[in-house]
């Protein structure tokens, strides 16, 4: 299996048939397992073999199966999966994080990642640092013997910021830092965050795993040392487990990942092929794009910048609502990665909370607008964006 390729992973990685050999994966709608004797029950809680459960806060044939697929597709030992992408992420920081210790974080985050930190974690007793990500000297200078954990988006939520991973991990590593990348926007199936050092990768599946508007999910991998330590205990006693169905919902999908992403990624960049340049354009952002200003740290890192990009529409919030609603391919939503092709807002819906000082430091003015490259024709959704600007 570990000579497999991507694609052959995400179709038969960690498959486990039950006495009957179905050909699909299995669901296992269960909480709970029956135990042949007293003296077996007993035998399981003292020590769990593999391919043993007990309760499926604690794990689930079918989520097990996702777990171990995502693992292997992510190029990590192991992994454990959640109910949410927010889950995953406030799983992974809370296992790793005491009172006293030091977390350093790019700036441009998604909304909640940054209420996490900001909010939660720092209520007890953490002291986080927040830096720009794409500056390597700013992430250099806050790093310090007393960072336990660097945290940051590998490409980010909504501002498509890069950051130069290899030299992060190299700067965490020097003072036993580990590294937490938040991997939405990279997509499983061209993540780097494994090759480029990082100790975690935390993935929100309601993205592209999903990619159809379903399913609400996350996992967060690594090594099995750190997922059977301190990632499992913490997440299985506070009660973050994926449920069994949802599983089973993204193995599915997962069969189809690399063909949805490879389209997906196509289109976008063909978007931001036909937008660049645009006169009611301030700017369009797509991370492997020439228009990029990291493009070439984004092409060395990854073969595709991913099925998102952003533009900036001239004239502030007022001409591009004009533009949102002069849409009909596209809908206003929030999600991304869905097989329907979507619009965010970001300055009035996911990052409506942030005062305007911290949405002008991350550039989410009032006129930029995430587009989201679903599965239809790029021709399609080209010709709706533009007929859309020519409204304004
Ligand atoms: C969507 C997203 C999350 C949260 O995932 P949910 O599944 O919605 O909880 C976290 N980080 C990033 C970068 C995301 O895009």
């Amino acid at each position: 299996m570990d000579t497999w390729k991507k694609r052959t992973k995400a179709v038969h990685a960690g498959t486990r048939r039950s006495q009957y050999g179905e050909v699909s994966e299995a669901v296992f709608l269960t909480q709970g397992f029956v135990y042949p004797s007293a003296e077996a029950a007993e035998a399981r809680f003292e020590n769990l073999c593999a391919d043993e459960f007990i309760y499926a806060r604690y794990g689930n044939p079918t989520v097990r199966m996702f777990e171990d697929r995502m693992a292997m597709l992510l190029g990590y030992e192991d992994a454990f999966a959640c109910t949410s992408g927010m889950a995953a992420v406030s799983g992974a920081l809370m296992a790793f994080l005491k009172a006293g210790d030091h977390v350093v974080s790019s700036r441009a985050l998604f909304g909640s990642c940054l209420y996490v930190l900001e909010d939660i974690i720092a209520r007890f007793g953490v002291e986080v640092t927040l830096v720009d990500g794409t500056d390597n000297a700013a992430w250099d200078a806050a790093i310090r013997p007393e960072t336990t954990v660097v945290f940051l988006e590998s490409i980010s939520n909504p501002t498509l910021e890069v950051v130069d991973l290899r030299h992060v991990v190299k700067a965490s590593h020097a003072v036993g830092a580990k590294v937490v990348v938040d991997d939405a926007m990279a997509t499983p199936i061209y993540s780097y965050a494994a090759e480029c050092g990082a100790d975690i990768a935390v993935v929100s599946t309601t993205k592209h795993v999903d990619g159809q508007g379903r399913m609400l999910g996350g996992l967060i991998a690594g090594s099995r040392d750190l997922i059977r330590g301190p990632i499992e205990a913490y997440l299985k006693h506070t009660g973050g487990a994926m449920n069994p169905f949802t599983a089973w919902t993204h193995l599915k999908s997962l069969e189809t990942l690399d063909l949805r992403v490879g389209q997906q990624s196509a289109t976008a960049m063909a978007i931001a092929d036909a937008l660049d340049g645009h006169p009611k354009l301030n700017t369009v952002r797509y991370p492997n794009h020439a228009a990029h200003p990291q493009c070439d740290l984004a092409r060395s890192q990854c073969e595709t910048g991913g099925t998102v990009l952003a533009i900036d529409v001239k004239g502030g919030k007022d001409a591009c609502f004009t533009f949102l609603n002069a849409l009909n391919l596209f809908t206003i939503s929030n999600n991304f990665a869905d097989a329907k092709s979507i619009v965010t807002h970001p300055a009035t819906t996911t990052h409506q909370r942030l005062p305007q000082d911290q949405k002008d430091t991350l550039g989410i003015t009032g006129g930029l607008v995430r587009i989201s490259a679903g599965l239809e024709d790029a021709g399609d959704l080209i010709d709706d964006l533009i007929a859309a600007l020519d409204a304004i």
